[in-house]
């Protein structure tokens, strides 16, 4: 049965915790963000409160074998400073037996990095580039077998199992879903993830109308999944971005040189026309801000979206889009947004997304309840400083976009089966 962070008993327990403490490292091994680290803090300080001690574990990076340079290491001075105790470090995650043993109440103790070894992921590590279907499907098995053994000598050092790495939810993986069932009566959820599904809640389950998806980024192609599984929920659908041109194909418009995707014409076509079936709003861009060459410093033009020239490519919505939008997002009282609506990592192309960033803020100040959810529009609206400025933003970028693909994510199923 799944147990509650604030009623389980952890005095004088171990608790396993998985984070996400996959942090960005510069050349001298410096956390240059470490919002990751922060945001499993009031998880972890919880569990030491409240009597018990801590085994932590993470990957970092995508090591395809044991490598000092994504060794965990290099973060726990930081970890001890923000835990406010000295964590100690186990250089095996698959022997940490001692360790993990002599933990008192209180003490942590942080396990090195669980993508050392292939039984993490469970996937076949080294696999030569010729070997065979019989080969593949052998190293499979062999790999899933010794999964077992890895997941089972990782709970062997707790008594607890918290999963509060939302990031990873998505991957079935060891740590992140395996392990659950060694702990039946003792896995919970820390708090950022508890605030991640509450938040994918709060959209696809318990929506107030009107309900905005903002949709942007580069393709279609991975989005499909995302605007189909929205679609039926929400009362608008605003489509911008790179992947808002092959919509604007699709209705017969002139894209000019703009990025798009000829082979998802029919299935482009295909949601305008269940949109209309269904009563939903579509909001394209209106007008586009172009130029000749992808690059911040190209000279520049506003035109209408449908009649972009040939040899100028679409880099930004212009203020007309934005007006139009605009209204749209503050007549909502719930909002998602997933991918920027220019080239936003171009100052001269960022004024489209950071518009859209005020709105939501606007819209949260009104009181709707704005999520902001996957991988570039999470970092344009910390870069704008919009983050505090709405209901959530989420810390998992693949996690997140799976969730509002409708998908029942492994790290989240695990702890409540
Ligand atoms: P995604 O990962 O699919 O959310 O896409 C994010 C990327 O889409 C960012 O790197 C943006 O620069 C890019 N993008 C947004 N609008 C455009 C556009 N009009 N043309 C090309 N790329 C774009």
């Amino acid at each position: 049965m799944q147990q509650h962070i604030d009623t389980y008993d952890f005095t004088g327990k171990k608790a396993i915790v998985r984070v996400d403490f996959n942090v960005p490292l510069d050349e001298n091994f410096n956390i240059t963000d470490d919002t990751r680290i922060v945001r499993a803090m009031p998880t972890l300080k919880k569990v030491l409160e409240k009597g018990g001690s801590l085994i932590i574990m993470s990957h970092l990076g995508r090591p395809k074998k044991a490598d000092p340079k994504f060794s965990l290491s290099h973060i726990v001075d930081h970890v001890s400073e923000c835990l406010g105790v000295p964590v100690k470090f186990a250089p095996d995650c698959q022997a940490a037996d001692e360790a993990a043993a002599a933990l008192k109440p209180g003490e942590a103790l942080l396990l090195e990095n669980l993508r050392y070894y292939a039984e993490e992921e469970g996937k076949p590590r080294g696999l030569a580039e010729d070997a065979s279907d019989e080969e593949k499907a052998a190293a499979k098995k062999a790999v899933k077998e010794s999964q077992k053994a890895f997941t089972k000598k990782l709970a062997s050092y707790a008594d607890c199992y918290i999963n509060d790495a939302f990031g990873t939810a998505h991957r079935a993986h060891a740590s992140t879903a395996l392990i659950a069932a060694y702990f039946p009566d003792d896995k919970m959820f820390g708090y950022l993830m508890e605030g991640e599904i509450k938040a994918i809640d709060n959209v696809l389950k318990n929506a107030q109308h009107p309900f905005t998806a903002i949709i942007g980024g580069s393709k279609v192609s991975s989005k499909l999944a995302v605007l189909e599984n929205l679609l039926p929920k929400v009362d608008n659908l605003i489509i911008g971005g790179g992947m808002g041109y092959t919509f604007i194909k699709a209705e017969g418009g002139q894209i000019g040189n703009s990025l798009h995707e000829d082979e998802l014409l029919p299935q482009a076509k295909e949601i305008l026309a269940r949109a209309k079936e269904l009563g939903k709003k579509v909001y394209l861009s209106r007008q586009t801000r172009v130029t000749e060459k992808f690059d911040n410093d190209a000279p520049s033009k506003l035109v209408p979206s449908h009649q972009i020239p040939e040899g100028w490519e679409g880099m930004d919505c212009g203020p007309e889009s934005s007006e139009l939008w605009r209204e749209v997002i503050l007549g909502s009282k719930t909002i998602l947004w997933n991918g920027p609506v220019g080239v936003f990592e171009m100052p001269n192309f960022a004024k489209g997304t950071l518009e859209i960033a005020r709105d939501l803020a606007d819209a949260t100040a009104k009181g709707a309840y704005t999520l902001v959810g996957g991988g570039d529009s999470v970092a344009a609206v910390t870069q704008m400083g919009f983050a505090d400025k709405v209901s959530y933003v989420s810390t998992g970028g693949g996690a997140m976009l799976e969730a509002i693909e409708g998908k029942d994510l492994p790290g989240i199923a695990a702890v409540r089966d």
